[in-house]
């Protein structure tokens, strides 16, 4: 990344209930939670457990090489009792949702998007300038 601006939605409001949603397939949608590599190696460190046990390699994803595991349930392989097991190490991705970031050529510059499947969004805190720039840091510290 290399662009040093973005824009994103004005007025938008939204609070994570932890409904787990994001974290696994849903009746509508089959979930791809997608990893980099240092995010596998890392997760691999800190819980002592081999990538192949959580994650499989994916082609064609470029920057991200790895995919989550998930369970029969199609939820991750690290959500337990609806909780993530390494929330402190969860990967760009997780941090993201319900957001995604892209270099729009036609403006010039970064552009936040959201999800409406989230249920929460246009519900809880408003999300704020310095919240996206939080992300904006996140991404530009992660991606290549
Ligand atoms: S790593 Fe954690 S936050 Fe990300 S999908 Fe898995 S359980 Fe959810």
């Amino acid at each position: 990344m290399n662009k040093v601006d973005f824009i994103y939605p004005a007025n938008l409001s939204y609070e994570c209930n932890r409904c787990g949603l994001c974290c696994g397939d849903t009746p509508h949608k089959i979930r791809h939670i997608l990893l980099l590599p240092k995010e596998a190696q890392m997760i691999s460190q800190q819980t002592g457990l081999p990538k192949q046990v959580f994650s499989k390699e994916v082609p064609n994803k470029d920057p991200y090489f790895y995919e989550m595991q998930k369970s029969v349930e199609g939820k991750c392989f690290f959500l337990k009792n609806n909780q993530c097991n390494i929330y402190q190490i969860r990967p760009l991705i997780c941090r993201f949702y319900p957001f995604e970031l892209k270099f729009s050529p036609d403006q010039g510059m970064y552009v936040f998007s959201y999800t409406l499947e989230c249920p929460t969004i246009n519900r809880g805190k408003p999300v704020t300038r310095k919240d996206f720039s939080e992300l904006y840091r996140l991404a530009q510290e992660y991606l290549p």
